[in-house]
């Protein structure tokens, strides 16, 4: 049978071998950005690569441009899913480095061919679209895309190396209050939806003080009336409730919709609750899957590695991911840390001599994970244990 050695050196060739291909898709998704839920060009281009290099591949699955390219059978051995992303952002491209994001995931996809010939398994590339608007993983796993993935390892394109952390639950909620137009000089005819709303506003202000560590309420009045001498029948106000947990969001929420309850009934209005954005989860971070990246990271020589980031911060799509299989998202350094997030440059770094170089690095780390899984059962099962007991905590608030 094949040695551990034997899949390293195998995956390290083939990270070079296929580079340059790969390299050229990252340039073409540079070179023609595509917002969420739009990536036809990322989804024609990305799959038709897959398809040449033998993987079956399923488009337009769960969404118009998410897929699946699979190589190996199911059952014959662990399934490694390489989830990737490919959507730009509005003015700055691809300033979040998807399509570095997912030109790592094929490379690496790629390099763990001649391990599946060897060892049985099988290896995806899962399209996920959407991850900065829609939370195209959210809709990936509800259509059950992950459901027998035994673990899920990406890299995401950073101003820093890093194995990546937890990230808060999110749950976008709008509260829309009615009342009834009147002239303003003869108010009492009407009921001003936005009185209740600004009332609403300032009760859930008050509710800061009583949060519990990491939660955060974000809200902004998004309608409150257009002529000033009209008492407003329609006002709006759009919330992010975010937590450590999504149990606890929900209940900042429940909290919240009591006061703009309350806000709406002392101004004679009616108030209305809704979802108006795709809820984030939390992300169950796996600390046995960030030990072997960070292993894999020092092996290949990156420096200056931040561990893992135990307080959640900001949302993710990939926490949905984390709660079906354990999972590790960690970062990988194009650029210098005066280059920030979402911004040209970042985008520009993605396609520079760091950025090349980050594609080989990061696929052969994910390759590298991935072996490990395969030839050693123990290490895939303590990263199972880990992420199951972490899945049963996340329920409680
Ligand atoms: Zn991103």
């Amino acid at each position: 049978m094949q040695t551990q050695a034997q899949s390293r050196e195998q995956i390290k060739q083939a990270v070079k071998d296929n580079a340059a291909g790969v390299r050229a898709i990252v340039q073409a998704l540079y070179d023609k950005p595509e917002i969420g839920g739009e990536e036809y060009y990322a989804h024609e281009i990305m799959t038709a690569w897959l398809e040449e290099n033998g993987f079956t591949v399923t488009r337009n699955l769960v969404m118009p441009t998410g897929y699946l390219a699979a190589y190996g059978e199911p059952n014959s051995g662990l399934v490694i899913a390489f989830p990737a992303e490919y959507d730009a952002l509005p003015e700055v491209g691809h300033g979040c480095a998807h399509n570095l994001f997912g030109g790592i995931s094929m490379l690496a996809a790629k390099a763990m061919q001649s391990i599946v010939d060897a060892l049985g398994g099988q290896v995806l590339v899962i399209g996920t679209p959407a991850e900065e608007n829609f939370g195209g993983k959210i809709k990936m796993v509800e259509g059950g895309v992950f459901d027998h993935v035994n673990a899920a390892l990406m890299i995401h394109g950073s101003n820093k190396n890093g194995l990546g952390g937890a990230s808060l639950a999110l749950n976008p909620v709008r509260f829309e209050f009615h009342g009834k137009n009147a002239h303003g000089c003869k108010a009492y005819e009407g009921a001003s939806a936005l009185d209740a709303a600004v009332l609403a506003f300032t009760a859930i202000n008050f509710q800061r003080q009583f949060l519990k560590e990491n939660c955060y309420i974000h809200g902004v009045i998004s309608q409150g009336g257009t002529a000033a001498n009209v008492i407003p029948a329609y006002a709006s106000l759009d919330y992010y409730f975010r937590a450590p947990k999504m149990a606890t969001a929900l209940a900042m929420t429940e909290d919240a919709a009591k006061r703009a309850e309350a806000a709406a009934a002392a101004c004679s209005c009616t108030v209305e609750q809704s979802i108006y954005e795709c809820p984030y989860g939390e992300t169950l971070i796996n600390e046995k899957l960030a030990e072997l990246l960070a292993a894999e990271y020092a092996e290949l020589g990156l420096t200056e590695v931040e561990p893992l980031v135990l307080v959640p911060h900001g949302s993710t799509d990939v926490g949905a991911v984390s709660f079906v299989c354990p999972t590790i998202q960690g970062y990988i350094k194009i650029a210098g840390e005066e280059v920030v997030g979402h911004s040209k440059e970042m985008a520009e770094a993605t396609v520079s001599p760091a950025g090349h170089q980050a594609l080989e690095d990061g696929a052969a780390a994910l390759a590298l994970v991935a072996a490990k899984l395969i030839h050693e059962p123990a290490v895939m099962m303590a990263c199972q244990v880990e992420f199951e007991q972490k899945k049963a905590r996340a329920a409680q608030a």
